[in-house]
């Protein structure tokens, strides 16, 4: 039943569940528009609410005095997995246990998607003024619909990526293009953006055929984008050099640039439980010990993983470069065991005293190392939520994009905003969408980059030279523009205000 005093807008929240990557820069969208003022709810499975109402209570903790800090309340719906024939609190895809479960996680999510209508609808205290949907939770537009109230979408991408995404819809430039190799440019962006030499293999999932597994959700996805009422982008307006401009011309929708989300709060792994692991304490007491900006930080995302082979050959570059290094690895435990061998005899991960290659196994406190001082560069796979961290922390990178958007992401770090090195990837790294469809007859492709071109790029970035000055120059610049954007008066500032204002 709706309050009688309260006047609020209300901004209930449905963070794709797909990936931990979403559920964090929604938790901390919900954050930010409870710190102007709004009340927040999020409204997500058991698994991913616990993480969730983790950086909630932290947000809450250092920041009680701000004004909406209270306002902000996490919802857990039951996710109806095991009638999709999934294992219990496999509520993500880095839960599931083979390709074979992605459809299954899908039938799944959409399942919820009925529960939660039925909790919007039926039982939830407050009505909305405004619901805000994550790029997979489809459904959410008839929520929106039944309830009266508009739909906003939060792909988790950059404006750039998502512009890039639009002018290839319109243009389909890769129809044209010989084979999935072939070299093409995105058409129609104006200088200084560019996106060249994109190849077929590299776009994200959007422009995999229908036939294709998760090919159906995409076509689903698409349609949803087209009848959304607005964008929510966690970027910041300088940062995408008029991105979100023509993305809000291209769409013809509201697009408001709300971030770098994750500057809701200090980077601080102190307070957070999810930080307070023993891994988390040994990596930031590591860094501790290190000169400033000396470090390399290598990692992945938040389930990347590479094939042995792959992994050897950077591992081989890791330990033999100049520059201590801080390598996060993510299904360490499933490696084959002359690998782990590897690591055990060649890394400190296990205690080798003597290496200067760290070695930190499971979920790393990301955000507190990147703004440490010790950390002088990234090998990132530019995932976004990676890349705008990297961005605010005024750090540089070296490109190692995996799949989805992030070759595009790449373009934008390396040719754009010159802050990257490319390490040379030209074909996607396999994950669970495309092994699901090699398994349907897709063309899965093994591409080794070599334990020399790994070690040339990072040298690249670790460089004191001209280039290497210059790239680090441009990334504290936009270090300063990433904090002044949420600043009072900044611009992401006064676009959440402008958000809340529109529902008041
Ligand atoms: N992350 C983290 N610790 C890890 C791995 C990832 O804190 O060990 C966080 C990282 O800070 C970022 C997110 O997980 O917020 C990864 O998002 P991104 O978009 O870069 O990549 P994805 O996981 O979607 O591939």
């Amino acid at each position: 039943m709706e309050s009688a005093t309260n006047t609020k807008p209300h901004f209930v929240l449905f963070p794709w569940t797909g990936t931990i990557s979403h559920v964090i820069p929604m938790t901390d969208l919900g954050c930010l528009l409870a710190s102007h003022g709004a009340d927040v709810t999020i409204v997500t499975t058991p698994v991913n609410a616990a993480i969730s109402q983790s950086r909630v209570d932290r947000f809450t903790a250092e920041t009680p005095h701000a004004a909406g800090a209270a306002g902000i309340t996490v919802t857990a719906i039951p996710f109806p997995g095991a009638d999709a024939g999934l294992p219990d609190g496999c509520e993500r895809l880095d839960l599931i246990r083979s390709p074979d479960d992605v459809p299954r996680f899908f039938a799944a999510n959409n399942a919820h998607g009925e529960a939660v209508a039925r909790h919007c609808l039926d039982e939830a205290p407050r009505r909305p003024s405004c619901v805000i949907s994550g790029m997979c939770q489809t459904w959410a537009l008839d929520v929106a619909r039944d309830l009266g109230v508009p739909c906003y979408v939060f792909h988790g991408f950059g404006a750039f990526a998502m512009l890039c995404i639009e002018r290839l819809y319109e243009h389909r430039p890769h129809e044209a293009a010989a084979s999935p190799d072939t070299p093409f440019d995105v058409p129609d962006l104006p200088p200084p953006l560019r996106c060249r030499d994109l190849t077929t293999r590299q776009l994200p999932p959007h422009f995999m055929p229908p036939a294709s597994v998760g090919g159906k959700a995409l076509q689903g996805m698409r349609e949803f984008d087209l009848a959304a009422d607005g964008i929510v982008v966690n970027t910041f307006e300088e940062l995408e050099r008029g991105s979100a401009a023509l993305l809000a011309e291209a769409t013809g929708k509201k697009v408001v640039a709300v971030g770098s989300v994750a500057l809701c709060r200090s980077p601080s792994p102190g307070l957070d439980p999810v930080f307070m692991s023993d891994d988390a304490r040994r990596c930031m007491a590591w860094l501790d010990a290190k000169e400033p900006r000396s470090v390399v930080y290598v990692s992945f995302g938040s389930a990347g993983r590479m094939p042995p082979a792959q992994l050897m050959q950077l591992g081989m570059a890791l330990v033999s470069c100049p520059s201590p290094v801080l390598w996060i690895i993510k299904g360490a435990d499933s490696l084959p065991g002359e690998v782990k061998e590897w690591l055990r005899e060649n890394t400190d991960g296990d205690g080798v005293a003597g290496s200067k290659c760290l070695v930190v196994r499971g979920w790393a406190p990301q955000v507190a190392i990147l703004a440490h001082p010790a950390v002088g560069g990234f090998m990132t796979h530019c995932g976004w939520g990676s890349t705008l961290e990297a961005v605010a922390a005024g750090v540089p990178m070296a490109t190692w994009p995996f799949f989805a958007e992030q070759f595009i992401n790449e373009r934008l770090v390396v040719d754009v905003l010159g802050i990257g090195v490319p390490v040379g990837v030209t074909k996607p790294t396999e994950n669970v969408f495309t092994a699901a469809n090699a398994a349907d007859g897709g063309e899965a492709v093994a591409e080794v980059m070599g334990m020399e071109q790994v070690k040339k790029a990072l040298e690249a970035l670790m460089d004191h030279g001209p280039e290497g000055e210059e790239r680090r120059k441009k990334a504290q610049e936009l270090k300063l523009k990433a904090k002044g954007a949420l600043e009072e008066g900044g611009s992401s500032y006064n676009n959440l205000e402008n958000l809340i204002q529109s529902f008041a």
